[in-house]
């Protein structure tokens, strides 16, 4: 964040972006439900150059037993990186931004997730990357929704998720990995559209208060085109050709 490349055009003179996009346009998207057997549900995403799986457990007996909760089930996110998943090896051991994005998106799923219906369990999501380019918690956020879908388990509804930003003083709509290191600032949402709630917000850089609301509503617009292909991936696996 804060113009570490000087050098770098982040928006030219026609609104067109360091990757050709226009300012209110999302990467390439595309999400495959199911594709693992071993897995309860799964999903595999593609936004831009990121490329996540993600594999749901449950729901299923929780181990230690004191971990469980009589009255609801649990939800446990584990989100992580391969060391190959970024231009310069990643350390294979969790690292602090692991531990801190699992937690933001276990707690972004769980008002979407009716866990009171499966007391003493707990669902387990677990989270790869296989590429990083910018974006991977809104991108694995909508991946492990759909895999949520997939393995039958109980939701209110899923929640969709881009960030939207600012570059060259301007707000813009999914934010890739140099709009993320040079631009101003970055956020992240979560929404649940047939709900209307947001479940993940959050915000590095300043924004004015009109910045503030431009981003959230540009957010939120781009959620309800992300959700559409979410989905649309489940209708292709269960009622297309598409899936297993
Ligand atoms: P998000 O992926 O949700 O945008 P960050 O803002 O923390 O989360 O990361 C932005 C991008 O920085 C990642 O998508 C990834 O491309 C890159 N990145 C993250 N961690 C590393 C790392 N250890 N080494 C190199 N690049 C990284």
């Amino acid at each position: 964040m804060g113009g570490r490349d000087a050098t770098m055009v982040l928006l030219d003179e026609n609104g067109v972006r360091c990757d050709g996009r226009k300012i209110d346009e999302t990467r390439r998207i595309m999400i495959r439900a199911g594709g693992l057997k071993n897995a309860d549900g799964s999903a595999y995403i593609e936004f831009g150059d990121n490329k996540i799986l993600v594999g749901v457990f449950g729901p299923r007996d929780v181990h230690p037993k004191h971990m469980s909760n009589t009255d609801t089930g649990i939800l446990r996110v584990r989100y992580h990186m391969e060391p190959f998943s970024v231009g310069e090896r990643k350390n294979p051991a969790p690292s602090r931004r692991e531990i801190e994005i699992s937690k933001v998106i276990k707690e972004a799923l769980e008002p979407a997730v009716m866990l009171e219906k499966f007391p003493r369990t707990a669902v387990d999501v677990f989270i790869e990357v296989l590429q990083a380019d910018g974006g991977t918690r809104c991108a694995a956020l909508t991946a492990a929704s759909v895999a949520l879908a997939d393995a039958g388990i109980p939701m209110r509804d899923m929640v969709a998720a881009v960030a939207s930003g600012k570059v060259a003083d301007t707000i813009i709509l999914d934010v890739n990995n140099e709009e993320d290191q040079a631009g101003q600032a970055d956020m992240p949402i979560g929404y649940m559209p047939s709900l209307n709630k947001i479940t993940l917000l959050q915000l590095d850089g300043v924004l004015t208060p009109d910045e503030y609301k431009k981003c959230v509503d540009v957010g939120v617009k781009g959620c309800k085109i992300v959700y559409e292909l979410q989905k649309k991936a489940l209708k292709d696996k269960y009622f297309g050709n598409g899936g297993d």
